[in-house]
């Protein structure tokens, strides 16, 4: 855009009397504070400064509601075998909310007092996620992700979420009202809905109506066109849908999704695309020996262009234990390498999924030394 980009200590000099005005999304800010007040930046300096504080925590704990089908946790992930702290979930919407507010405080004042291993939250003992940084002072959720829909209609061979249709014991509509109104959500929260599918869930439209306004990441399987996934994409281009398909071909596509869709789906991207925002997100994850060959991997390419899609991420399947074979791993790289020549942007890495974060250490190590080659 032809802006000047300063050092702080340029801007110093230049500017003697300068004011910051930060606009990085509320969840990122209190590091960026706190890094402006270590270097002698005064708050009134700060035009949207918020207060922060430096301790020792968990950032899923502090940001985090992950809603399902029958309880609430903060993270989702098996961090070196560390699982979420969980809420069970009742029908009483306003008791399991003050359960989920008061075990979180108690988690949080427990690691930024200790070393030792939490009391509160066993499960959390060890894990590579708590760390010492700036966090925010007046804590909000950031992020709320509703999972556990009640159906889908694929049978991925890695889905490890929805093999039948779940009860949903508390509405999640009526959860999202409730913190609506106890003021116990950041004014920018961000709603992903995953795990199950939207498009198939009979709560559908309530759902998309009580989330209007909030910015939406919405993973889904791409088998059904809904139309207001189309209005939220068409809205805003911060509004994002990701679809995994993980193949380039017809046979393989069926094979790991179990149902004979792939042109159904190609069908959906490319409605889905048409607003241009760019923001629809086409996912591969890799599967050892199923789809880590040529035919997949340009038919995939093909796809994205085809379907005016321009964004892509690479994932590792999370029930795949060990290491790659060779095969695999050169796959992985010439994926990464033909979008980078047809200019299908890598959203692994600027999304919040880093390929460091998806592969084990020594398979990213080989992806990078191959792809520096290139
Ligand atoms: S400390 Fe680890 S296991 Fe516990 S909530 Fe945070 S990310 Fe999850
Ligand atoms: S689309 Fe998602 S929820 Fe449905 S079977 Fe596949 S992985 Fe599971």
């Amino acid at each position: 855009m032809g802006l000047p980009v300063f050092s702080l200590e340029e801007v110093r000099q230049k500017y003697p009397d300068f004011s910051i005005y930060l606009t990085l999304h509320d969840v990122n800010k209190p590091q960026v504070i706190g890094f402006l007040l270590e270097s002698g930046i005064t708050k009134e300096q700060i035009l949207n400064y918020i207060p922060v504080e430096k301790y020792r925590g968990c950032p899923y704990i502090e940001d985090l509601f992950i809603f399902r089908s029958d309880s609430i946790v903060w993270c989702c992930s098996d961090f070196n075998k560390c699982k979420s702290p969980v809420i069970k979930t009742e029908k009483n919407v306003a008791k399991n909310v003050n359960n989920f507010i008061s075990l979180r405080n108690k988690i949080i004042k427990e690691l930024k007092n200790s070393e030792s291993i939490p009391v509160f939250s066993k499960s959390c003992a060890g894990c590579p996620e708590i760390v010492e940084k700036y966090y925010k002072t007046e804590r909000k959720i950031s992020f709320v992700n509703y999972t556990g829909f009640s159906g889908c209609q694929f049978k991925c061979s890695y889905c490890v979420e929805i093999k039948v249709p779940q009860v949903n014991l508390t509405d999640f509509c009526e959860t999202f009202e409730f913190l609506k109104e106890h003021n116990y959500l950041d004014k920018k929260v961000w709603v992903t809905l995953s795990a199950g599918e939207i498009a198939v869930d009979p709560n559908r439209d309530k759902v998309i109506e009580t989330i209007k306004g909030y910015n939406v990441s919405i993973f889904s399987n791409g088998g059904i066109f809904y139309d207001k996934i189309e209005h939220l994409l068409a809205a805003d281009s911060k509004n994002s849908i990701c679809v995994s398909v993980d193949a380039g071909t017809r046979e393989t596509f069926k094979k790991i999704k179990g149902v004979d869709k792939f042109n159904e789906v190609r069908k959906n991207l490319k409605l889905y695309s048409r607003s241009g925002n760019g923001n629809v997100v086409l996912k591969y994850i890799i599967l050892d020996g199923i789809n880590d060959n040529d035919a997949d991997i340009e038919g995939f390419i093909e796809l994205c262009k085809e379907t005016g899609v321009r964004r892509a991420r690479v994932a590792r399947d999370s029930t795949f234990k060990g290491n790659y074979k060779e095969r695999t791993i050169n796959a992985v790289v010439d994926l990464l390498r033909k979008m980078r020549e047809n200019n299908i942007v890598n959203d692994t890495v600027v999304g919040y999924d880093s390929l460091r974060d998806i592969f084990n250490k020594t398979d990213y190590d080989r992806i990078m030394e191959r792809l520096d080659r290139i």
